[in-house]
C-alpha cells in the first residue's frame, strides 16, 4: 500500500494505512500480552461478541502531525491514554496501561510514517479502540478483549481559513443522561445522535447542539465537540458531568486562564445565555476550533459576529494550532515528539 500523493484532496474520510496494532487478552482483569503490528485489514469476530451485541466498546481519537522540520508530533497523548483507561473501567473492560497505550500508538505512527502528511497538509488520525470481542449471550462483561489502533491520513480541517458553522439546538433528542455514560467515549453514544443530526442537516445546519437531559435547558455539547461561548470577555463552557471531557476543551480553558487572562466559568449555560453571547465556538481533536456563526433554537436564530469569525475564537485557534504543529514554544509540555 502506498501513501497518498495528493495530500490536498484529503478530507475526514478513511484512507487506510499499511499497518495496524492488535492485541488480545482473555483476562477480564487487565493483563495485556504483547500485541503486534500487522497489515491493516479485516478482523475475525464472533457474532456473539459482547461488543456487537451489547456495545461494550470505547474509542479514542488523536492526530499525529509534522512540524516544519518534518518531525512527527502528538498532542497530549497521555490524556488520551488516561481517558481510555477510565473508559475501560466504566464499561467493565480490562484497562490498557498508559505506557502500553503510548507504545502502541507510537508504533503505529512509526510503521505508517509515510502516511503522515507534510507540514500544514493535515495529519495522521489515530483511532485506538477497545472492544469486548469474547462471546457472551447473557448481558455481562465479555470473556475476552481486543485492543486495536488503526490510522488514517486526514486533511487539514481548514484549507481556506476558519469557516463558521450553523448549528441547531436539538429539542427532540438528548445525547446523554445524568449519571449515564455521556462522559465516556463509548461507541454506544454515537448512533443515537445520527437521527437528530440528519434532521438538522436536512434543515441546512451543519451540527446539532444537545441540551441536558434533566431540564432540557442547559447546553451540553455539539455532537462530537465541546461548546464554548464568550460574553463581555468571559469564557463560558458547560461544566463536566454528562459531557465528554475533551482534551481540546481542557487546553482552551488552560490557554484562557494562563495566557489570555480571561476569566473562565465552567457552569450550566442556559440556551438563553448563549443567545446573548458575543462569540461561540466548539472544539475537539477533529473539529480543532470551529466558530459557530449561528445557532437556531425553536423559531429563533441567533447570529454571532454577523456570521463571521469572532476575534477571540480566531486567537484561540491560532494559539492552539501553533502549539500543536510545533510553530510556537510549548510552555505546558503538551507536545510529544515521535522519534
Ligand atoms: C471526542 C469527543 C469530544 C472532543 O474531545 P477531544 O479530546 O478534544 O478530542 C467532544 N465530545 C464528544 C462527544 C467526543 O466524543
Amino acid at each position: 500500500m502506498s501513501a497518498p500523493r495528493d495530500w490536498d484532496s484529503l478530507g475526514f474520510a478513511l484512507n487506510p494505512t499499511a499497518h495496524m496494532f492488535v492485541a488480545e487478552t482473555d483476562s477480564t482483569q487487565g493483563a495485556w500480552p504483547a500485541g503486534s503490528l500487522r497489515p491493516f485489514g479485516d478482523l475475525t469476530i464472533s457474532p456473539a461478541a459482547g461488543v456487537l451485541n451489547y456495545g461494550q466498546g470505547i474509542f479514542e481519537g488523536l492526530k499525529a502531525m509534522r512540524n516544519q522540520q518534518g518531525e512527527i508530533l502528538l498532542f497530549r497523548p497521555w490524556e488520551n491514554a488516561k481517558r481510555f483507561q477510565q473508559g475501560a473501567e466504566s464499561l467493565c473492560m480490562p484497562a490498557v496501561p498508559m505506557d502500553y497505550f503510548l507504545q502502541a500508538i507510537t508504533a503505529v505512527v512509526k510503521a505508517n510514517h509515510q502516511f503522515v502528511p507534510p507540514y500544514g497538509k493535515g495529519s495522521l488520525y489515530l483511532r485506538p479502540c477497545l472492544w469486548g470481542t469474547g462471546e457472551i449471550l447473557g448481558v455481562g462483561p465479555a470473556p475476552a478483549y481486543t485492543f486495536v489502533v488503526y490510522a488514517s491520513p486526514v486533511g487539514a480541517y481548514y484549507k481556506q481559513g476558519l469557516k463558521p458553522i450553523r448549528v441547531l439546538v436539538s429539542d427532540d433528542y438528548h445525547r446523554a443522561a445524568p449519571l449515564g455514560v455521556g462522559h465516556v467515549k463509548c461507541i454506544g453514544n454515537y448512533a443515537g445522535t445520527l437521527l437528530s443530526l440528519k434532521a438538522a442537516k436536512a434543515q441546512g445546519y451543519e451540527g446539532c447542539v444537545y441540551l441536558d437531559a434533566k431540564h432540557s435547558r442547559y447546553v451540553e455539547e455539539v455532537g462530537t465537540a465541546n461548546f464554548f461561548c464568550i460574553q463581555d470577555g468571559v469564557l463560558y463552557t458547560p461544566k463536566l458531568g454528562s459531557i465528554l471531557p475533551g482534551i481540546t476543551r481542557d487546553s482552551i480553558i488552560h490557554l484562557a486562564k494562563t495566557e489570555f487572562q480571561m476569566p473562565v466559568q465552567e457552569i450550566d449555560i442556559p440556551v438563553e445565555q448563549v443567545q446573548r453571547a458575543d462569540e461561540a465556538f466548539c472544539v475537539g481533536t477533529a473539529a480543532v476550533v470551529t466558530p459557530i456563526g449561528a445557532i437556531a433554537y425553536r423559531d429563533q436564530i441567533t447570529t454571532f459576529q454577523g456570521g463571521a469569525v469572532g476575534p477571540l475564537t480566531q486567537r484561540f485557534y491560532a494559539r492552539l494550532t501553533a502549539i500543536q504543529q510545533g510553530d510556537a514554544p510549548d510552555p505546558f509540555a503538551w507536545v510529544m515528539k515521535v522519534d
